[in-house]
């Protein structure tokens, strides 16, 4: 076999909270307009249907509490969400009760957006990926073994800059709950151990500044603290 021209970057990794286990990233689906709330502030219908879903690359992940801030935005925006983790392979397509078995862990995440940039993917009908998929777009919190507890709907989903409560919720009010979007997302692509899913973010998104702290949480499974850099 000829060599590789270059040493290929080995893939971004979470830890397991408590365990001594590690969970190798490989793709990062993001659910939109989950929280009819969200949806709402966004001027988006209101609706079930079918699942708004887009991607990041695997290596927005940011573990580090030094967020940078990006370039090409002046609307950097927080959107605080579930993480839920696959620990093994889909196989095809799922039927609906199937999703859960997939899932090894649950944590706590930013899917941070250019809002300035969406605005304008929308109006031209482009697409998102300039504003979602950008380098450390995705700070994630360490993970939940299900071993160790997985949240129910009463599980509160909460956000805080500088002390101030910014957007909260509880996993009941999401629209499409775990299981419905990986059968969904099962019809669409195979998926495999090692593919996160942020499932959505409650009303309350706003812009977040250099100097900024914030404070994730998903009650009872994980939490991420962090400071936006200049
Ligand atoms: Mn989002």
């Amino acid at each position: 076999m000829s060599r590789d021209l270059f040493r290929a970057p080995p893939a971004p990794r979470l830890a397991f909270i408590g365990r001594d286990l590690q969970f190798p990233v490989h793709r990062i689906y993001c659910v939109g307009r989950n929280f009819a709330d969200h949806a709402k502030e966004m001027g988006a219908p209101v609706e079930r249907g079918t699942p708004t879903i887009f991607m990041k690359p695997a290596d927005a992940i940011h573990r580090d509490a030094a967020l940078p801030y990006p370039p090409g935005t002046t609307d950097l925006h927080h959107e605080v969400e579930m993480v839920v983790a696959l620990g093994r392979d889909a196989g095809g397509p799922l039927s609906p009760g199937e999703g859960l078995a997939l899932v090894c862990g649950h944590g706590v995440g930013l899917d941070l957006t250019r809002r300035d940039l969406q605005a304008i993917a929308k109006d031209k009908r482009l697409p998102w990926d300039v504003a979602k998929g950008f380098d450390a777009s995705a700070p994630v919190s360490a993970l939940r073994h299900v071993d160790d507890g997985r949240p129910g709907p009463g599980a509160a989903l909460w956000l805080e800059v500088n002390g101030e409560r910014r957007q909260a919720s509880t996993l009941g009010e999401m629209i499409f709950g775990v299981d419905d979007i990986l059968v969904h997302l099962s019809q669409l692509f195979r998926l495999r151990a090692g593919d996160l899913v942020f499932m959505g973010t409650p009303a309350g998104v706003a812009a977040l500044k250099p100097g900024d702290r914030y404070r994730a949480v998903l009650e009872g499974i994980a939490e991420l603290d962090g400071r936006v850099e200049g």
